[in-house]
């Protein structure tokens, strides 16, 4: 392909690269962020590459992050992994402090900020680093095998979403064969959680509000997640637990943080697309898997009527 054999030549001519993806990374976020950040450095010897954000503490087995305030970005390359648009990049300040800027990403398009661009709407992120590491004949280490597994199970949430298609499932019979990767093995550390949060799981399900369109929600305050004694992006975690549920169409989990003065909204959905809607509130994401900032409970409420209003016309199509 020639973009991938484009990109290539881009991270050849750098000897100082830095790797970012969006706010709130999931383990596609960081599995592609690692995954990419290790296979230049080990195809491509005397390279500096950086990985920069911040980490939750669950996902630090995966690997470690720099601050970009601890890095040089002299002549350097900026690699933007799994974001479409700039302001959901974490971490690395202005892009014209960066001689060239490559956008992999695997969201709707929203806007071009890269002087290269790659967009596939495939399951993951992750797996177009494989397949650009494939295209390329890159070498590949037991780690890099494992986060890009990881990632491709993160995003497709083990193989259940509807991007998941007949190339996800050759690419990763591939990477299996290639590497060997005891891949059952990765999921204590992915999935381990704290009872504190099955009991959390547990008071989202009790006190869920369905309404007559099929759109199922729950308010999360500050003081109902403390309560529980887990973080605000504890909630989010759990969002695709309802996607099989029969009465449930449209689903959205809103959990307040007061520190940083935002009302996260998970959404999910089994039909209804939702992500022009989020857009609408200043979020976005995929068709059935999208997420947004709110400022206020109001936005919420008005959020939640344009889910319903969209429920009802979906199922009365
Ligand atoms: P989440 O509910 O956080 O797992 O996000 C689901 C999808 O929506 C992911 O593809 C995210 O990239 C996207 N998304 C989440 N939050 C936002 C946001 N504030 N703005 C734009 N896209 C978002």
């Amino acid at each position: 392909m020639k973009l991938f054999k484009e990109i290539l030549k881009e991270i050849k001519k750098y000897d100082n690269i830095i790797i970012a993806r969006h706010i709130g990374a999931d383990p596609d976020a960081l599995g592609s962020q690692f995954a990419l950040k290790e296979l230049i450095q080990y195809n491509f010897k005397g390279k500096t590459v950086h990985a920069v954000g911040s980490i939750a503490s669950r996902f630090r087995f995966m690997g470690d992050l720099e601050k970009i305030e601890e890095i040089s970005t002299e002549n350097s390359l900026l690699i933007v992994l799994d974001t479409p648009d700039k302001k959901r990049i974490e971490e690395i300040g202005d892009l014209s402090n960066y001689e060239s800027v490559i956008k992999i990403d695997h969201h709707p398009f929203v806007e071009k900020y890269g002087n290269i661009e790659y967009i596939e709407e495939s399951s993951s992120t992750s797996q177009i680093i494989f397949k650009f590491a494939l295209e390329n004949k890159l070498k590949l280490t037991t780690k890099i095998a494992e986060n890009i597994y990881i990632g491709i199970v993160g995003d497709t949430d083990r193989f259940l979403h509807d991007y998941t298609t007949n190339e996800t499932m050759r690419l990763v019979s591939k990477l299996l064969d290639m590497t060997n990767i005891d891949f059952t093995k990765l999921y204590e550390p992915l999935y381990s959680r704290p009872i504190s949060e099955v009991k959390f799981e547990g008071y989202i399900y009790q006190n869920l509000v369905l309404t007559d369109n099929k759109v199922a929600y729950i308010k999360l305050k500050e003081e109902d997640i403390k309560r529980f004694e887990v973080d605000s992006a504890a909630a989010g975690n759990m969002i695709n637990d309802l996607k099989f549920v029969e009465e449930i169409l449209v689903w959205a989990f809103f959990s307040e943080d007061i520190k940083n003065k935002i009302i996260k909204a998970n959404i999910r959905s089994r039909g209804p697309v939702i992500n022009e809607i989020a857009a609408k509130y200043g979020g976005g994401g995929h068709i059935y898997a999208s997420g947004a900032r709110l400022k206020t409970w109001e936005e919420v409420e008005n959020l939640l009527n344009d889910l319903d209003k969209e429920a009802e016309k979906y199922i009365n199509k």
